[in-house]
């Protein structure tokens, strides 16, 4: 055996003796030698001192008394979980160096959102080295310029050191502690900043690409989107301790209050986003109201959490809870209305809580530590914004669908249009044609009504008038005869005033029918001329030709037998003044003077005759 390793067997039994003794109570001495690969978990083995009034100094806590209160085995995991707690942590690292050469060994604190962190190295000299530093003091506060808080140690050979921290946090208090060798941890450096780069590097991508979309699409839900993932990756940044010191309005911006309030921004842009994304003011108008009651909330959080953060970090997480219980309700509402971009939002947020939920369990040791586990918040936030990419590059694919399918209809809409305005048209087209036939036979109806007497049915005066003064001229051109006849029943007031008004009617209309059936030419016309006056218009015959036909008609009423008992006749009559057209005359006026006067003399001469 070596001094060497009687020394390390000494040092061993003198831990095991300290272990055992009541004022070490669970103290353990870690052995900067015996690691040298892997990084050191130690939260086993550091002890755990809470100071409510955050007072005490490292004088007051490494006094002997102090000391003996340090508690020990207090966590299992990687981290010690101390919650949303105003206190402030003392822990106390006992190291040595049982080695002959001197050895640096880093002290990492692996939560960059640890508001206060100071640490108290033994300079050598019976006092200490200090660092204060936190995510509320200036990256410049670091011993070690590395996103979280990393000490370094220096162990002389053959010695022992107890080493103090001191934290406090305005939010959950989660205190991972490891010890690295300086080479292994230089090598996990660059592999730590290549995930982290990594991850950015996508979030910058997929805003870049979406800005594109929008400016060329102008939907506004791909801004939604691209806010959406600025307010992630801010916050992810943040949480990882990569941010630098920021300013605002000239004053520093404490980056706690940055980080919850980036939180509640990417909360209300993936809020708005899923409102568009599945149009909830129609789908599901009383989640939308919850939804934008959210956003109004957390779009106004920041001020609060600027206020006050240590006092409300705690409710904001478990408002940050609440909302994601929302939305995952709505997710699953729209899923269940078969909504095709709900399970995409669905898988997205689904694996966003899962990586979150791995880094969590992780910390309090439910988990181990391995690649997954250990980025599992910004693998999942990049496979959510992987997803959600894709469901909105789904969801024009949708749109695309929706847009034919909407001119399909439209189409067929537009088909039966025109097939019922064609239908309409046609049928149109048949009712005025059936009009215009009904308006013809009407028309001709009426030139018939205005034509004939309404009592005998033959010629009224006025066709008579036209004929007349048609065939005056007429007879006049080709110097043609035309002959005219007044026919008047004779004795008829008493025949009225005897037999009846309807009887002279019915007598009136036998009359009619016997001289129109006498008539021989069809070019010859019988016609009423007003009261029981008839005349007859003989077209080609001279005054002869006419007194002859006048004498037949006068034998057609006769031989009616109508008895007429006021008569000297004993039965209906008819007096006729026949005239003739003069050569060269062609005053149809002059005629039916002649043809009047005649008939006066046929009155005179004792009726019941022709006069021509
Ligand atoms: P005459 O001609 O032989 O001198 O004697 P008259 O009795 O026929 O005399 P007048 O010509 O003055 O009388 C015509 C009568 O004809 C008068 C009227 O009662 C009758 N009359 C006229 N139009 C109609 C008619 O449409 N229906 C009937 N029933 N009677 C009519
Ligand atoms: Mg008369
Ligand atoms: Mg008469």
């Amino acid at each position: 055996m070596t001094v060497d390793h009687h020394f390390r067997l000494f040092f061993l039994l003198l831990s095991l003796l300290l272990h055992a003794l009541p004022t070490w109570a669970g103290a353990r001495v870690v052995d900067a030698v015996e690691m040298a690969q892997e990084p050191l978990s130690l939260t086993a083995q550091v002890g755990v001192l809470q100071d409510p009034s955050r007072a005490l100094t490292v004088q007051a806590v490494s006094t002997a008394e102090m000391t003996r209160q340090f508690q020990y085995g207090l966590a299992s995991g990687a981290s010690f979980a101390l919650g949303f707690t105003r206190s402030a942590y003392w822990f106390r690292l006992d190291i040595g160096n049982s080695g002959d050469e001197p050895v640096q060994r880093l002290l990492v604190v692996s939560n960059p959102r640890i508001s206060q962190v100071d640490a108290y190295v033994p300079d050598g000299q019976g006092g200490y080295a200090v660092w204060r530093t936190g995510a509320d003091r200036p990256q410049t506060s670091k011993a070690y310029d590395n996103r979280n808080f990393v000490f370094p140690l220096q162990l002389a050979a053959h010695s022992q050191q107890a080493v103090y921290l001191r934290v406090e946090s305005s939010i959950g208090l989660l205190v991972p502690l490891q010890l690295w060798s300086v080479e292994v941890f230089h090598a996990h450096e660059r592999n730590d900043y290549m995930a982290r780069s990594g991850y950015v590097g996508i979030a910058v991508a997929m805003i870049l690409f979406n800005l594109m979309l929008f400016i060329a699409l102008r939907d506004r839900i791909y801004l939604l989107y691209v806010c959406f993932v600025l307010g992630t990756v801010g916050c992810v940044t943040i949480k990882n301790g990569m941010a630098p010191d920021w300013l605002l309005f000239g004053l520093p911006l404490n980056s706690n209050v940055a980080y919850y309030a980036s939180a509640s921004l990417a909360l209300s842009a993936l809020m708005l986003f899923m409102r568009r994304m599945l149009q909830t003011e129609v789908t599901l108008p009383r989640g939308d109201r919850l939804l934008r009651g959210m956003i109004l909330f957390f779009l106004a959080s920041p001020v609060v959490f600027a206020l006050a953060l240590p006092q409300v970090s705690r409710y904001a997480i478990l408002l940050f809870l609440l909302a994601a219980v929302v939305m995952i309700g709505v997710g699953v509402a729209c899923a269940l209305q078969r909504q095709r971009s709900a399970y995409f939002f669905l898988a997205a947020f689904g694996l966003l809580i899962l990586g979150g939920a791995s880094t969590t369990l992780r910390a309090l040791g439910v988990l181990p530590t391995n690649m997954f586990t250990e980025d599992g918040l910004q693998l999942g936030s990049s496979l959510e914004m992987l997803l959600l990419a894709f469901a909105l590059a789904d969801r024009i694919n949708v749109m695309r669908q929706e847009k034919l399918q909407a001119q399909a209809q439209l189409l067929q809409a537009q088909n039966q249009l025109v097939e019922s305005l064609q239908r309409s048209e046609r049928e149109l087209e048949r009712r005025v044609a059936q009009r215009t036939e009904e308006l013809q036979v009407l028309n001709q109806r009426l030139e018939t009504l205005s034509m004939t007497d309404a009592l005998t049915g033959i010629a009224n005066r006025r066709q008579f008038d036209e004929l007349l003064a048609l065939e005056c001229k007429r007879a006049a051109r080709h110097a043609a005869p035309l002959g005219l006849a007044i026919m008047d029943v004779d004795w008829f007031k008493p025949y009225n005033d005897r037999y009846g008004h309807p009887a002279g009617d019915a007598c009136l209309r036998q009359i009619a029918q016997a001289l129109v059936t006498a008539l021989g030419r069809p070019t010859d016309v019988i016609a009423r001329y007003g009261g029981e006056e008839f005349v007859l218009l003989a077209p080609m015959s001279d005054l002869d030709d006419t007194c002859a036909i006048a004498q037949r008609l006068l034998e057609a009423v006769r031989s009616l037998q109508l008895a007429h008992a006021d008569s000297p006749f004993g039965e209906v009559t008819l007096s006729i003044g026949v005239a003739a057209l003069l050569a060269g005359e062609q005053q149809a006026q002059a005629l039916m003077q002649r043809a009047d006067a005649a008939l006066y003399r046929a009155k005179q001469s004792g009726r019941n005759r022709v006069e021509g």
